[in-house]
């Protein structure tokens, strides 16, 4: 199948499952880009897509230098403080998933500042409590948000993030909860703050159980 045809396809399920969903509402696909070319991005941008993941912070860089100035990117993989500084010199960033301590949301305040900017975070959260996955325990995202909330003016927490186990819907559903917790404590939006679970081989689970962004890789760019 050629790929305007494979993004619509996946476009439709993803709205039949939004239909279909008592929980989610306006749920937004991310293309999850890492390690596809820039012929294949451009693809999926001209069917109007706007929404792309990378997950190493050098080829995100590398790739907003030659793609269009109107993408939005996400970075979705773990991140070293390091790298903060010239990732966030992408003006085009939009959000920076992968959060998991308050070092990390402390450099990347601390480099928003300089560069007079406001960094959307998500954190990310280790739902499935695998010691191998990175994220913060779903019991000390509480306190890592209070943390951020009271110390980082440069820093806006806009979400939470998991890759847990396939298909989980208990861990779907924890993260659901967990999104509604923060937001009760906090006093954010329920329809601004995102939480964002399920990529290509859950998404539709995932959307069921009220995700607000989806995560697809595989799906979109394997023909
Ligand atoms: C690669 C990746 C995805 C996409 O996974 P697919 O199975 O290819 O859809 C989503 N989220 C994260 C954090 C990833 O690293």
């Amino acid at each position: 199948m050629d790929s305007i045809h494979i993004y619509k396809q996946v476009l439709s399920r993803l709205i039949a499952a939004v239909q279909k969903s008592s929980l989610a509402k306006n749920t937004k696909m991310m293309a999850v880009s890492k390690k596809r070319s820039t012929e294949e991005i451009l693809e999926v941008y001209n069917q109007g897509h706007r929404n792309f993941g990378e997950n190493y912070a050098n080829e995100l860089i590398e790739k907003s230098k030659v793609l269009p100035s109107d993408i939005n990117w996400f970075m979705i993989g773990h991140l070293q403080t390091n790298k903060c500084k010239k990732l966030l010199e992408v003006k085009n960033l939009f959000a920076i998933e992968s959060v998991d301590s308050f070092k990390l949301a402390e450099e990347i305040n601390n480099q928003s500042k300089k560069l007079d900017r406001v960094t959307n975070i998500y954190i990310q959260v280790n739902i499935s409590k695998e010691t191998t996955k990175s994220g913060i325990a779903a019991e000390e995202t509480e306190m890592l948000v209070q943390e951020i909330v009271s110390k980082c003016d440069n820093v806006k927490v806009t979400g939470l993030m998991s890759l847990g186990t396939l298909g989980s819907t208990e861990e779907f559903t924890a993260m659901y909860q967990l999104k509604q917790k923060i937001c009760n404590t906090f006093g954010f939006s329920q329809e601004e703050f995102t939480v964002s679970i399920g990529t290509s081989d859950d998404f539709e689970e995932a959307i069921a159980c009220g995700s607000d962004e989806v995560r697809i890789g595989s799906l979109l760019f394997e023909k």
